[in-house]
């Protein structure tokens, strides 16, 4: 009985250090974040822009742990058009880039891709106007894609993975169903789709909106966009493994062949066991 009880405390501590949304199911609800335009800089761009040795300072953090949207703004210019006081997201980045919704894009007279953050390859060039200096990027300028951060114990609850798209259900005055919405997972993310501002006019989304799966089919992925690496990765079958210990760590994890690891609510799961999972493109999943 003693056992039982430490047992539970065990795991609320755990729940908690885990940032647990205790009344998530697997279809949600998933809070809702409006992205509005931004830039992401790399630190030869930020000297260039506002002086040598010049850092970006921070106004206020961002729900994505780490993140912060600095006080730092600059003009961003396209051929037809600009936008003054576009604010910075900071911290530096390996390569700058700027996030902007269609709207915006008409606006400056371009017409940058869809594209989830980061993946800047053959984007839309832009100019950017800072109080010391320019600098033009040849490609950076991209509409992002909708998205879904997460943890891994979230996308345990929710039955998802990194890199799946599924659909997602706003609940608002003006109901509307988002497709095709990328999950991401890492350790460092916590629960919150990312929409950008046309898609929140569009939807009606205000502050404390939540969406809902409502598939997350494999049929909802994009052929398009699927890469060989990751069709590669798709046709081989996961074994799966059951384990039913109370708790699995990374050196149980090590000891596992199978790249899908059943385990029930009962397991206690160490953040190192998820890292490995992570690093070792294994899931493990709460049945
Ligand atoms: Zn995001």
């Amino acid at each position: 009985m003693k056992e039982k009880m430490i047992e539970k405390i065990v795991q609320q501590v755990i729940a908690k250090l885990n940032n647990d949304s205790t009344d998530l199911t697997s279809d949600g609800p998933i809070p809702i974040a409006v992205s509005a335009r931004h830039i992401h800089l790399q630190k030869e761009h930020v000297e260039i822009l506002f002086g040598k040795g010049y850092e970006l300072t921070k106004k206020l953090d961002l729900s994505q742990p780490g993140q912060f949207a600095a006080n730092e703004t600059l003009m961003i210019a396209g051929p037809k058009g600009s936008i003054e006081r576009v604010r910075i997201l900071g911290p530096v980045r390996p390569a700058s880039q700027v996030e902007v919704s269609l709207t915006d894009a008409f606006k400056l007279g371009v017409k940058p891709p869809l594209r989830e953050s980061g993946d800047i390859n053959g984007s839309s060039p832009i100019t950017l106007i800072g109080p010391k200096g320019t600098v033009y990027l040849q490609e950076g300028l991209i509409i992002a894609q909708a998205h879904i951060h997460m943890n891994f114990k979230e996308a345990s609850v929710l039955q998802v993975e990194d890199g799946q798209y599924v659909n997602i259900a706003i609940n608002s005055e003006r109901p509307m169903t988002f497709n095709h919405v990328k999950i991401r997972v890492s350790e460092r993310f916590r629960l919150e789709m990312h929409v950008d501002t046309d898609e929140a006019n569009a939807a009606f989304i205000s502050k404390g909106t939540i969406g809902k799966i409502i598939t997350s089919a494999v049929t909802a992925r994009p052929i398009k966009t699927q890469s060989v690496e990751t069709m590669a990765h798709e046709t081989t079958k996961p074994s799966i493994e059951k384990y039913d210990k109370k708790l699995l760590s990374r050196e149980d994890m090590e000891k596992i062949e199978a790249n899908m690891i059943h385990i029930s609510k009962q397991t206690i799961v160490t953040a190192l066991a998820y890292d490995y999972a992570r690093e070792k493109k294994k899931q493990i999943k709460i049945v």
